[in-house]
């Protein structure tokens, strides 16, 4: 595989799979002006990520906290084309939940009448 390369880190993690260089994320570039990778392939890289979000919780809410804040007016814009786009998608699915509620609420109500009529003596 021309330009490929096998996925490991420096502390033991990765696959080991030899695996073009497009399987690497981006990180920026070389002093050469080349595009930088990751050491570990998207898939390995994705899942160190997640590890490291569950040991760090904090660091997480934090990172998330400042990103909210720095980009706050681009998530509600992103937030709000969302809702538009998918107006119908949301109404449906918010119908459907409001009607299983509403069914359960029926069918507690009718248990309770049930269990509460006076019996005949
Ligand atoms: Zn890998």
């Amino acid at each position: 595989m021309n330009g490929g390369r096998v996925c490991a880190d420096t502390v033991g993690r990765g696959c080991f799979t030899l695996k073009p260089e497009t399987d690497f994320n981006r990180r920026g570039l070389n002093r050469d002006g080349t595009i930088r990778r990751t050491l570990l392939c998207k898939s390995c890289q994705a899942e160190a990520q997640r590890e490291w979000e569950q040991d760090n919780p904090d660091r997480v809410k934090e990172i998330k906290t400042r990103t909210y804040r720095k980009h706050r007016e681009a998530v509600l814009a992103r937030e709000r084309a969302y809702r538009e786009a998918h107006r119908d998608e949301i109404n449906a699915a918010r119908r459907a939940r409001r009607d299983e509620i509403n069914a359960r609420r029926c069918r507690r109500y009718a248990e309770r009448v049930e269990r509460e009529r006076p019996r005949a003596a």
